[in-house]
């Protein structure tokens, strides 16, 4: 997916002014246009934000390289270097600080994959790598160096997971992860969900996505064509960090993933210096529950290289769930949990 496109804006243009830009050959897919229009470069980013160059670091971004799409850059603050969205996706300096620290795969993704591309962690539920590609890079992901050129991908590539678990009358829910699913067209994820949808024993389907978050345009008909039609259950794990994520154009692809019947769920992550605190966690959660979607959990980080500098202590977590859980009905309170390699669910922080 990250495949060099052509950059269409010029530095030091507006963001407002580029995403006309992008938008005005009126594409097949606006969504697919969002993404080819997305920034990859940390220096670009700077400069559209007006910030100084030295905020950045190359040698973080040849570890993992800057994606963001145009329509997040819209909602950062610009001028301001502690922007809580730019923070999330700016490959900076302290990435290098603490590289012997941390693991490549901090959550054992490796140890669980029954074939390549599906992974079963937990009871009933089988995880499919769907795709490597992502609409966004963000710097904390315990994934980055997932060895994502290793997952099949596309319809003829997820056949082997699809034949796994037919055969397995154990999976109940078939979790579609990635990266993210919905890089995927809506063509092959209406094969894939219908192909699931037609093994008896599969109840429920997940889909596990920051899209929405990022270019909420994804949520588009032929989306919601598949969403619906679907017999099992059908639920979308969102992923907001920070209420400044949200703005109209999100509440309108929420409601309109529920207008389709899916259930709404959202994970968060504990950030150092990005939602570590009561009151951004209060106005995230307050902010999610107005749009009907449920905070599920909030992850403490995974410890991954190149993520250290985001960590958050347990006891400074519980302070801030135990704000949460005064301020807020119990649906609106998320599980504060880590994940631990080789236990069998995710492990609540009490
Ligand atoms: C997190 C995760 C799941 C889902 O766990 P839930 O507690 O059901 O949300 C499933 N499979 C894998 C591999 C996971 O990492
Ligand atoms: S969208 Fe998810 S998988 Fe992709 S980089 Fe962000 S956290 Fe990682």
């Amino acid at each position: 997916m990250n495949n060099g496109l052509p950059i269409l804006a010029a530095q030091g243009e507006s963001v407002e002014a580029t995403l006309a830009a992008s938008n005005r050959d009126d594409p097949p897919s606006a969504w697919s246009q969002s993404l080819k229009a997305a920034i990859r470069s940390g220096h670009r980013l700077l400069s559209l934000l007006s910030l100084p160059h030295e905020l950045y670091c190359p040698e973080s971004e040849a570890d993992f390289p800057v994606l963001v799409p145009l329509e997040y850059v819209r909602r950062m603050q610009p001028g301001s270097p502690d922007d809580p969205l730019l923070l999330q996706v700016l490959a900076g300096r302290q990435e290098q600080l603490q590289l012997t620290q941390g693991a490549l795969d901090p959550v054992g993704d490796g140890a669980s994959e029954v074939i390549p591309g599906l992974l079963q962690k937990y009871s009933h539920r089988a995880l499919l790598i769907t795709t490597g590609a992502c609409a966004v890079h963000c710097r904390y992901c315990f994934r980055r160096h997932f060895p994502y050129h290793e997952a099949p991908t596309g319809p003829a590539g997820w056949q082997p997971a699809l034949e796994a678990i037919r055969a397995d009358r154990s999976l109940e829910e078939v979790i579609l992860s990635g990266g993210d699913p919905l890089s995927v067209r809506d063509s092959s994820l209406d094969i894939l969900t219908k192909s699931l949808d037609a093994i008896p024993h599969v109840k429920r389907i997940r889909v596990h996505t920051r899209f929405p978050v990022m270019i909420p345009e994804r949520i588009c008909d032929s989306l919601l064509h598949w969403v619906s039609h679907l017999r099992s259950a059908v639920f979308f794990v969102l992923h907001f960090n920070h209420a400044a994520e949200i703005d109209d154009s999100v509440r309108q692809a929420m409601r309109r993933l529920r207008s389709a019947g899916a259930t709404l769920l959202n994970q968060a992550v504990l950030l150092r210096g990005i939602n570590d605190s009561l009151t951004s966690q209060l106005e995230l959660c307050k902010s999610l529950i107005d749009m009907q979607v449920l905070p599920y959990y909030l992850h403490q980080l995974d410890p991954v290289q190149g993520g250290m500098h985001f960590g958050v202590s347990d006891t400074k977590g519980l302070q801030i769930l135990a704000g949460l859980k005064r301020e807020l009905p119990g649906y609106g309170v998320p599980k504060l949990v880590r994940e631990i390699a080789s236990r069998p669910h995710k492990v609540d922080i009490c």
